[in-house]
């Protein structure tokens, strides 16, 4: 079973870290990829460039097994659709194995807006990282999907490639991309919010100034 982590990456932080590794953890994933995106499509384009963002992501996981950067889409033109990286990979590794996309509470509530959501829903299961103890507020389209899809035991998603939804609890970071660029750009220090090889090649390329 492999846990997918799209996102901007711009830059990566120890909120993503730690989440990913709580997650490959606590569901026993044989890897979680990171999915840096090229042409965002549901929110503002990244600020540091595709090559960029992706050195900064390979210098976090350096040496942390299970961890791996997956470049699929920066090499593919035009928006970074979850839906056709869930095609690719699916071509790729066949359509047995269970895949499990791992996203947010904030991206999951807007969820049934993406492009083809319960196509992607087949394609994999999704695994919603949350704040312990948090799981309401969602519109009534989507509670209804979890009322349908929801699962509370990791040991479910591994009898079907995809289609569950799970609600894993994982460490609380408060940090963002967005903050670490806003400090920078006011020349404030975002040290200890993301790991100090990427904090170098920021400072090195004179990221978000
Ligand atoms: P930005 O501030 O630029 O919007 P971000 O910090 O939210 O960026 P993204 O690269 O957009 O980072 O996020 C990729 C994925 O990681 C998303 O599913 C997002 O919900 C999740 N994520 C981001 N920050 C955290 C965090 N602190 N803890 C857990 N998950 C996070």
């Amino acid at each position: 079973m492999i846990g997918l982590l799209g996102g901007t990456f711009d830059p990566i932080h120890f909120g993503h870290l730690r989440s990913a590794l709580d997650c490959l953890q606590a569901l026993d994933l044989h890897e979680v990829r990171f999915i840096p995106l090229n042409v965002a499509v549901h929110r503002p384009q990244p600020v540091a460039p595709a090559a960029l963002r992706l050195a900064m992501l390979e210098a976090a996981i350096a040496g942390q097994p299970g961890l791996v950067a997956d470049t699929r889409e920066l090499t593919r033109p035009g928006g970074s659709f979850s839906h056709d990286t869930l095609v690719s990979l699916r071509s790729e590794l066949g359509g047995v194995e269970p895949l499990c996309l791992l996203i947010g509470w904030d991206a999951f509530e807007g969820f049934l807006d993406w492009y083809r959501p319960l196509e992607i829903l087949d394609l994999a299961h999704l695994v919603v990282m949350h704040r312990p103890g948090s799981v309401d507020g969602l519109s009534p389209d989507l509670e209804d999907l979890v009322r349908r899809r929801g699962c509370a035991d990791p040991g479910v998603l591994r009898d079907s490639p995809g289609g569950r939804i799970l609600f894993q609890p994982v460490t609380q970071m408060e940090v963002s991309s967005t903050r670490i660029r806003q400090l920078i750009r006011r020349g404030l220090s975002p040290r200890y919010l993301l790991p100090d090889p990427v904090l170098a090649l920021c400072e090195r390329e004179g990221l978000y100034r």
